[in-house]
């Protein structure tokens, strides 16, 4: 659906896998693609059907990066595979590996773009934070992301990409059923996922496929800042768990922090949310609740936070994130009396509503952290560019 304005899903030519050195990259191509690409090098299709099947299972099952190793498939075809296709990785610029566990990794894209993928482990879970895109068109006053230009979106093989890294990194190949280090993924890197609405669809049914990565979709988390006209697409076509970050109740205040709230009010955000497909008790939608001192954090908010998801009926579970601080933000993280009485009242109205603990704060990779280091910026700098993309959306 087109929206004018600068928060247009920005198109990208598709696809556009091939490397400087004219080989395909395979990564983030669906399995008919990868079978057309070996009808069009010169297989037959019989044997490109055969091919693409065996070449699937190795690139997402067993982790192959190299055709070499595919030993299921004839040593001179692998040759000629090696030849003619590639099975792509971002590559690693730095990665920071924060006191709590947490790691960060900066990536770069074949075309010379930073961003970032982050990795949180816990006692009984690991989750892969994973970046949309490179930069947001949106500008959430709390989010060091926002106060980027969006540079591009992530294509497929760069998405599913960065799962693939984690695998590398932890040593999860092939595939198991259970036990995994890597449980759960959720899209809140950097940028907005439901403006880059096709090459993150095809990229997660990739992630869940289940002779690949194989991660259930109850084991995915897609977030978004509020997207309306995207939302019962994405549940239609990807049906993950969603998380809304609303951040406020008020017009007023989420027109400040959350600048789409301009295009798309509250009510309207919650009847999409309302309307979510798939959404139930067992699968709960997550309001992501960022707190803000003298913001969004007083006991009224907290009441109203509770009437607006009891009047949308919505099975709904709030998670209120402690505001994570970076150079030249303009709010201060509530106190934890306050992050607490809130979290009371919510709990009060019968709605569960954790407090989330920042993770990787030390290595700038907590929530709304992310943020590529080539592309610091002055105050009077970040000023424009938060002008520049609020006049996109008056
Ligand atoms: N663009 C998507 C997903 C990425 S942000 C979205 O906005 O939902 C992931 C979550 O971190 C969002 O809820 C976002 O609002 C929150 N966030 C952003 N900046 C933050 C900050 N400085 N402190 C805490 N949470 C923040
Ligand atoms: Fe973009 Fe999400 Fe940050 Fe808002 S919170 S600027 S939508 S990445």
């Amino acid at each position: 659906m087109p929206i004018p304005g600068l928060i247009d899903p920005v198109p990208v030519p598709r696809p556009a896998f091939e490397s400087e050195d004219g080989r395909v990259d395979l990564v983030g191509l669906p399995r008919e693609q990868i079978r057309d690409a070996l009808v069009e090098a010169g297989l037959d299709l019989k044997q490109a059907k055969l091919r693409a099947k065996q070449i699937w299972h190795q690139i997402y099952n067993r982790g192959a990066t190299d055709f070499d190793v595919m030993s299921d498939i004839a040593k001179p075809q692998r040759a000629w595979l090696g030849a003619r296709f590639k099975v792509g990785r971002p590559d690693i610029v730095v990665q920071q590996v924060s006191t709590d566990g947490t790691r960060k990794w900066l990536l770069k894209t074949d075309d010379g773009h930073d961003f970032e993928m982050v990795f949180i482990p816990d006692a009984d879970r690991g989750t892969l934070c994973v970046s949309s895109q490179v930069g947001c068109t949106l500008n959430c006053r709390f989010c060091h992301t926002g106060t980027m230009r969006l540079v591009r979106n992530l294509r497929p093989n760069e998405i599913v990409g960065q799962v693939m890294l984690a695998r590398d990194a932890l040593g999860e190949w092939p595939s198991q059923p259970e036990g995994r280090m890597l449980s759960n993924i959720v899209m809140m890197g950097m940028g907005e996922p439901l403006y880059n609405f096709d090459n993150v669809r095809d990229a997660l049914k990739i992630v869940m496929d289940g002779d690949g990565l194989g991660l259930s979709r109850r084991r995915i988390t897609l977030s978004t800042s509020g997207v309306v006209p995207m939302m019962a697409k994405a549940g239609e076509e990807i049906g993950v768990n969603l998380a809304v970050s609303l951040h406020a109740v008020t017009k007023d205040v989420r027109d400040e922090i959350v600048p789409l709230n301009r295009k798309y009010g509250i009510e309207e955000l919650l009847q999409a949310c309302a309307d979510y497909p798939g959404a139930n008790n067992a699968r709960r939608i997550t309001f992501e609740y960022v707190m803000l001192k003298d913001k969004n954090d007083s006991d009224e908010d907290a009441r109203e936070l509770v009437r607006l998801i009891r009047k949308y009926k919505l099975p709904a579970k709030v998670n209120l994130i402690p505001f994570n601080p970076w150079p030249g933000a303009l709010y201060e993280c509530s106190s934890g009396e306050r992050v607490q009485r809130f979290s009371d009242i919510v709990y009060e109205g019968g709605i569960s509503a954790p407090i989330r603990r920042p993770r990787g704060r030390d290595i700038m990779a907590a929530c709304g952290q992310l943020k590529s280091a080539a592309e610091k910026k002055s105050r009077a700098e970040l000023d424009r560019i938060a002008e520049e993309k609020q006049a996109a959306l008056a």
